[in-house]
């Protein structure tokens, strides 16, 4: 069985929030790994609407320290501290994360030492390898430092189940040498392992925050099977998204067509989409095809 990586979108608006849309942040689960990225202010909220606990955390990934991308970390570091969090926290941000993290559990007062927190700054390259998927991380182009990531689960070679069952080989402990591609003999039956095994594709995750369009997200994202980006702005505000250091409908659909991705997921709409996010999808679909638009609280797997 492929386990899935599945998404949530716990937040989908920009700087400011609207009835329909909360601050950025989205939810990455994959087996025991919940990886959060960014932490709009009331995101901990959301986790409660999406029946969510953020006592699963396992790290938090900061694209930037703008207001709309961390005021949410304050009260959730809280909310985890009382919920008696035990595990080893990991915050992953740009250039400054330890000083501002720090200045948070200042704001937590002494309680703040109550949770082992891992923190460290990341400009490029792999920043996490784990077992069977790792994280990568690229300078953005913002007002800010920013940073952009990716998670990917690593291709893999399964031993065909299905398969097993059809030929009955029972239940042996020498299936697990069948894995590693072995001939065997159970119930009097040569089995060749190779025959066996399949290939499972990498997955690739994408997230792609406040920035410019830059050659740095294009190869940050090649490939990928989702790519999930900021479109504050439409086509018609290109030069206000430049000038602001933002991704219009068109800059982010032009990344997900030059990186040959698979699918789009549009966030950070500004709040004078809230209800014509119609505008944005048109635009982007126009560039490139398989993109949409995601509601609070939606969830999509792969
Ligand atoms: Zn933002
Ligand atoms: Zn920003």
């Amino acid at each position: 069985m492929v386990e899935k990586i599945k998404l949530n979108f716990l937040g989908t608006g920009s700087a400011i929030p609207t009835a329909r849309r909360n601050h950025p942040a989205v939810l990455l689960r994959y087996k025991a790994e919940s990886v959060l990225i960014d932490c709009g202010e009331g995101t901990q909220r959301q986790f409660r609407k999406a029946h969510l606990n953020p006592c699963k955390i396992t790290k938090i990934l900061i694209s930037h320290w703008h207001g709309d991308h961390v005021l949410g970390l304050p009260g959730l570091l809280q909310t985890m501290m009382l919920n008696g969090y035990n595990k080893k926290l990991e915050i992953y941000g740009p250039k400054g994360t330890s000083a501002k993290v720090r200045q948070f559990f200042d704001l937590l007062g002494r309680k703040g030492q109550d949770l082992d927190v891992k923190v460290k700054e990341v400009s490029r390259g792999k920043i996490v390898d784990e077992g069977d998927f790792y994280i990568e991380v690229a300078e953005m182009d913002h007002d800010a430092p920013a940073v952009a990531y990716s998670f990917v689960v690593k291709e893999k070679m399964r031993l065909d189940k299905a398969k097993l069952k059809k030929m009955k080989v029972p239940n042996s402990p020498l299936v697990g040498e069948l894995v590693k591609g072995k001939t065997v003999e159970i119930g009097g039956k040569k089995i060749n392992g190779k025959k066996l095994m399949y290939k499972e594709d990498a997955r690739k995750v994408v997230v792609v925050m406040d920035t410019r369009y830059n050659e740095g997200a294009v190869k940050l994202a090649k490939g990928a099977d989702l790519l999930i980006s900021e479109a504050t702005y439409s086509k018609e505000e290109q030069e206000i998204a430049d000038e602001y250091g933002h991704l219009s409908s068109v800059g982010a659909a032009k990344i997900a067509k030059k990186a040959k991705v698979k699918g789009l997921v549009l966030m950070h709409l500004s709040q004078r989409y809230e209800a014509i996010p119609k505008v944005i999808l048109k635009e982007a679909k126009e560039v490139f095809k398989d993109v949409i638009i995601p509601e609070d609280l939606d969830e999509v797997e792969l």
